[in-house]
């Protein structure tokens, strides 16, 4: 807490010094009031990164907006969520058959554990223990490999023989030592059940994949079963066996479908109870219409009542709140057939929302008062809209580790003839780069005033920058009559130098009083905050994303490097942007943040000509002066700096808590908090959502 507040002083203090010195005492008194709130929010600064072990990082998203949402949205988002939760268990059983065993051993040592949680081998115990609720099993979420506790095979035994046996997955009448020596071999042999999915396709996939869509059957039966299924005349095929089990019983295959009364009858059947009381304070007759096909698809297993329900889905786009539910993706099965449980329920972001509109209601304005020439200045522009939404709650194969967008249907034939829905998920975005941040942050730029200020305000104003990019800034200029399309007429350079175009409209209004009076910026302070991060990030940060050697490819990382590198040059002569180097560390420092808006200016009319004109050659020694060739040495200080940041590879998120607010047995409200230990969720969502009895 002091250590804290300590920081938080010095950077105000540094920031008070940054400050323009002609300032009057009032002012003064305003800079220093608002210091104060800057103080406090640092102070509750939402944190982002929970914690790290093995190869994960345990991060946390929050929902903005959640508290001014009806009392009947959020009733809605608490039973979607409750049925995002009952389903959780059946992707573990999916993983692996023996998934939800080894998962209740360990719940019941953890919360049986009395002894020294610093202790060595328990420290050890409880990183496996944490990997396997992260993979929802034994084997890697991603690279699909088992693995180990570091922990020995007898250590795992004596934490087995202490818990609490009632907790234990015991069969009828077996013993806790008995117990132990037929689970250990399931965790430590490497011979068993080696990979979760094998994709070495000169062996049986099946026979040697962990996953549990399978049983007693391989490959070539398999493969034989489906193509009787398939009928190539059928235009509105469904996805045949995506909701079953293949097993063979009695020397006959059989589909053992995943629906009410089958397979996984005692989760579903929770998923339908809170699906029918969603459908009670569904948002429209669209909406309502979707669940309740969910719901039928559900209780009838028929992967036609499933495509139904898609329809359905696709065509409710009017919902503030949208949920994913079912078994959608199959990356798990090593045919691709079957499906594993996933869940994620959002809501519409409407700060985004209204941020979007106020500016495409402007987007004349933005046209008329940009740099272009005029001739090259659209009379009657049109902004694109854009949608973007936050999960509230993600469940099965989309957690902990989560989509960042959604796009859905997979079934082919509905998407060409119904569409589909794509969206992105705005605060998973956000948190990934929030929890990047920091460190990051602390490491390339120059001083605590600048830090803070990208700490403070980056966030809005990179929003604010995607906004306007894809607003008007795509949706800005116009072509000279008789000039081809840019694909034609600048070729290979066509789209780094539109990507160029629409991030400098976006930087070119971020300094412009223009968006303070419209109420989507509090103040320019925003604005120069995402001066910086363009500058740094695009001559130096991104970098770190390229192997040593290489030159820059891809066209968003083309044009920001082209854009930062040109403003650099330019702005020389008036030292706009100082290049500055400490203790052998390179800083890119902004002296004059009105200056390098007019550079910005100078460069979106010079992008707008190349368009306008089809300026092919100007177009490329642009980009090939500017955003290709990589200086090898900032490079090399670049990597070296970032990875001494030891970022893990993998994120997953801890979940939000919905909990409804009682009144005469009726809900009144419904809160939500952003829990911090990775841990408690992990054994609540056991204690509450585990519905499907163990295989012994
Ligand atoms: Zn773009």
């Amino acid at each position: 807490m002091t250590n804290k507040l300590f920081i938080v002083t010095i950077s105000a203090a540094l920031l008070l010094g940054a400050c323009k010195s002609n300032q009057s005492d009032l002012m003064s008194n305003e800079v220093s009031a608002k210091q104060d709130t800057i103080m406090k929010d640092s102070t509750e600064a939402f944190e982002y990164v929970s914690e790290q072990f093995a190869d994960l990082r345990i991060l946390r998203y929050e929902v903005p907006g959640f508290e001014q949402l009806s009392l009947q949205q959020k009733e809605l988002l608490y039973y979607l969520s409750e049925a995002a939760l009952c389903g959780r268990d059946i992707m573990w059983d999916q993983n692996y058959k023996y998934n939800l065993t080894i998962r209740k051993t360990i719940d019941a040592i953890v919360e049986s554990y009395k002894g020294d949680v610093n202790n060595e081998d328990y420290k050890k115990f409880m990183v496996y223990a944490k990997r396997v609720w992260f993979s929802r099993g034994i084997h890697h979420h991603y690279g699909s490999e088992k693995f180990f506790p570091e922990c020995t095979q007898e250590v795992f035994a004596q934490f087995i023989a202490n818990a609490d046996a009632s907790k234990l997955p015991l069969n009828t009448g077996e013993s806790v030592k008995d117990f132990s020596a037929r689970l250990l071999p399931i965790i430590y042999d490497p011979k068993i059940a080696p990979k979760k999915v094998s994709l070495d396709a000169s062996k049986d996939l099946i026979t040697n994949s962990a996953v549990n869509f399978y049983e007693g059957v391989n490959q070539k039966e398999a493969i034989a079963f489906y193509e009787k299924m398939i009928n190539k005349k059928d235009t509105t095929p469904v996805m045949i066996g995506l909701n079953s089990k293949l097993v063979k019983e009695n020397g006959v295959l059989v589909e053992k479908v995943w629906k009410v009364g089958g397979m996984y009858t005692q989760a579903i059947e929770k998923i339908v109870y809170w699906l029918e009381k969603a459908i009670t304070v569904a948002e429209n007759p669209e909406q309502k219409l979707a669940l309740e096909k969910l719901v039928k698809y559900y209780k009838s297993g028929s992967l036609k009542d499933f495509d139904d329900y898609n329809i359905a889905w696709v065509k409710d786009t009017q919902s503030a709140i949208d949920v994913t539910n079912g078994f959608i993706e199959v990356y798990e099965d090593p045919l691709g057939k079957k499906a594993t449980f996933e869940s994620v329920v959002s809501v519409r972001d409407f700060e985004a929302s209204k941020r979007i509109a106020t500016i495409g209601a402007n987007a004349q304005w933005f046209e008329d008062n940009s740099t272009l020439l005029p001739q090259h200045k659209k009379k009657n522009v049109k902004g694109i809209s854009a949608k973007v939404i936050n999960a509230v709650m993600e469940s099965g194969d989309a957690a902990p580790s989560t989509p960042i967008g959604i796009n859905l249907p997979n079934n082919e034939w509905i998407r060409e003839t119904h569409g589909s829905k794509s969206v992105n998920l705005g605060n998973i975005v956000e948190a990934y780069e929030k929890a990047a941040g920091g460190s990051v942050v602390n490491e390339f730029y120059y001083n605590d005033a600048i830090k803070k200020n990208v700490l403070d305000y980056a966030g809005l104003a990179d929003k604010l920058h995607t906004d306007m990019h894809e607003v008007i800034g795509h949706a800005s200029g116009q072509i000279e009559p008789g000039v081809g399309q840019p694909h034609e007429t600048l070729k290979n350079y066509a789209s780094a130098l539109e990507e160029g175009r629409a991030d400098l409209v976006a930087l070119y209004y971020l300094m412009d009083q223009k968006l303070v009076d419209l109420g989507v910026m509090p103040s320019l302070d925003y604005g120069k905050a995402s001066y910086d991060e363009y500058i740094t990030k695009g001559l130096m940060v991104q970098l770190s994303r390229l192997k040593l050697g290489d030159n820059i490819e891809e066209a968003h990382m083309r044009n920001r490097q082209m854009i930062a590198k040109w403003a650099f040059e330019k702005g020389q002569k008036e030292n706009v942007i100082e290049k500055k180097v400490e203790n052998g560390k390179t800083y890119f420092v902004i002296n004059d943040y009105l200056k390098l808006r007019v550079l910005f200016g100078e460069l979106l009319k010079e992008l707008q000509r190349i368009k306008s004109q089809g300026d092919y050659k100007a177009g490329k020694a642009l980009i090939e002066n500017y955003g290709v060739k990589v200086d090898l040495a900032l490079h090399k200080e670049v990597l070296e700096r970032y990875n001494k940041l030891a970022m893990a590879p993998y994120q997953g998120f801890i979940q939000p808590k919905l909990t409804p607010v009682m009144k005469d047995g009726k809900i009144v409200d419904v809160t939500i908090e952003y829990p911090k230990s990775f841990t408690q969720q992990m054994l609540e969502y056991s204690k509450n959502y585990s519905y499907l009895p163990v295989i012994n």
